[in-house]
């Protein structure tokens, strides 16, 4: 689609940059097939293709109004329209870059989000990207939670028994990798690291925790926040580095969502003269658990039955895997390996609904979405439930009572027969 940047755009990096995206965009509309929020609605404007003439029509400086915001809003930015499309349109990058813009002209034309979306949007962004603070709201709701209404009781977890694996371990290995922990991972599902350590620990690998790293970027950069977000992206380089320059060669994340924008590091800061090169080498060295596991499979399948031993499982592949960072079909040889039997429900290359922060800034459809998912999961036959990103399992987990766990933790328990677990060690000098 030809674009003509308005005036008071030119000279913008990011609107050049969605500018060039659109330009390689052929209307075809195959992407609407797979658009979540287009099967809801059935409206061209809640697709792909009619988001990106929106975003056009705001680039060129055409007017515009709260209804062009309500549709990117809708967006769960889950990518499947790029795995459709046939012309390699990154729609991703355009939709985040598409709503700052919108936000911006919307707020300069006096029409601000209302103050209450601020709040959540900023309590979002403050609350969840501090391990501590979340914490410990997290454990005062899990104290009440028996007392809280049934909306608010779903969407906090129970608490977590920690090692199901055995005794903890402090074994030490040559081989080290990084890990990111995630900034509400660790008090959602603990046990989601410790399994990872554990299994790692059996293939020969210690992780180690850079201290001073955090929230991948993702909650800041996605709801509008871009300048926090690269500080965020910053700072996690600052705290990786120097294990980077030590040697370590690898940064697992088990978070597909985590995974996903570490892989963008280098994209996102390529023109920030400081942390260019840097954000090059850790998105390179960014790896997710799934393709870190399969070189290490002779190890840790050693005298495991790859014959189906085990309960069957339902697997979502999050989008942040599939679409996000095109890994699709890994996790599922992997679990086989070990015998347990993997059923992909239909249509698993839509999105849950959770997708980061939207399940609660557009909770009506990221429920309509996780109900459908639960349905086809449901239809497997499976008791439980595995996928590969905390946003997926806490979203899903918030709609049943079968158990929804990360694939990691099944392999973690097929391996606890044997020598117990490692923990994750702490850094610290970075
Ligand atoms: S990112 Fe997902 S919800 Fe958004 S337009 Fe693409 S397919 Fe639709
Ligand atoms: S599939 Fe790609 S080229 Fe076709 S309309 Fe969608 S984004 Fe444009």
């Amino acid at each position: 689609m030809q674009t003509t940047l308005a005036d008071f755009l030119i000279g913008s990096d990011d609107a050049e940059e969605a500018k060039s995206i659109i330009e390689k965009c052929v209307h075809c509309g195959f992407c609407t097939a797979t658009c979540p929020t287009y099967q809801l609605v059935g409206d061209e404007l809640d697709g792909p293709r009619g988001r990106i003439y929106l975003m056009k029509q705001v680039l060129e400086g055409n007017e515009l109004s709260q209804s062009t915001r309500k549709h990117l809003d809708r967006c769960l930015t889950c990518r499947n329209c790029e795995s459709t499309c046939p012309s390699g349109v990154t729609y991703g990058r355009l939709v985040d870059i598409g709503r700052v813009i919108v936000d911006e002209r919307l707020d300069t034309a006096g029409m601000r989000r209302p103050t209450k979306e601020r709040l959540i949007r900023w309590a979002l962004r403050e609350g969840l990207t501090r391990p501590r603070l979340f914490g410990a709201a997290m454990r005062v709701g899990q104290i009440m939670r028996p007392a809280l209404p049934e909306v608010v009781r779903r969407k906090i977890p129970v608490r977590q028994a920690v090692v199901p694996g055995g005794e903890v371990s402090t074994r030490k290995h040559e081989r080290k990798m990084l890990l990111l922990e995630g900034c509400v991972q660790p008090t959602m599902s603990p046990n989601i690291n410790l399994a990872t350590a554990r299994v790692l620990d059996k293939a020969g690998v210690e992780l180690v925790v850079a201290r001073k790293a955090g929230c991948c970027g993702a909650i800041r950069y996605h709801t509008g926040d871009h300048d926090g977000g690269l500080d965020d992206m910053r700072r996690n380089i600052d705290a990786w580095w120097p294990h980077v320059s030590n040697g370590v060669n690898t940064l697992v994340i088990n978070a597909s969502g985590c995974g996903a924008m570490v892989k963008e590091y280098a994209h996102l800061l390529r023109n920030d003269p400081a942390y260019a090169e840097r954000a090059r080498v850790i998105s390179a060295l960014a790896k997710d658990l799934s393709e870190v596991l399969p070189e290490l499979m002779p190890v840790l399948t050693n005298g495991i039955q790859s014959t189906s031993t085990q309960e069957p499982v339902a697997y979502h592949p999050p989008c942040t895997l599939q679409h996000g960072q095109r890994l699709k079909g890994v996790v599922e040889p992997l679990l086989a390996a070990f015998g347990i039997e993997v059923r992909l429900c239909a249509d698993s290359h839509l999105c849950c609904g959770s997708a980061g922060t939207y399940s609660v800034l557009q909770p009506e459809f990221s429920m309509r979405l996780r109900d459908d998912k639960l349905k086809k999961l449901t239809q497997t036959g499976a008791q439980t439930i595995a996928t590969a990103n905390i946003g997926c399992i806490s979203h899903l987990q918030s709609g049943t009572m079968q158990p929804v766990v990360h694939w990691v933790e099944l392999i973690d328990r097929v391996l606890a027969n044997g020598n117990g677990a490692a923990k994750v060690l702490e850094d610290k000098a970075a």
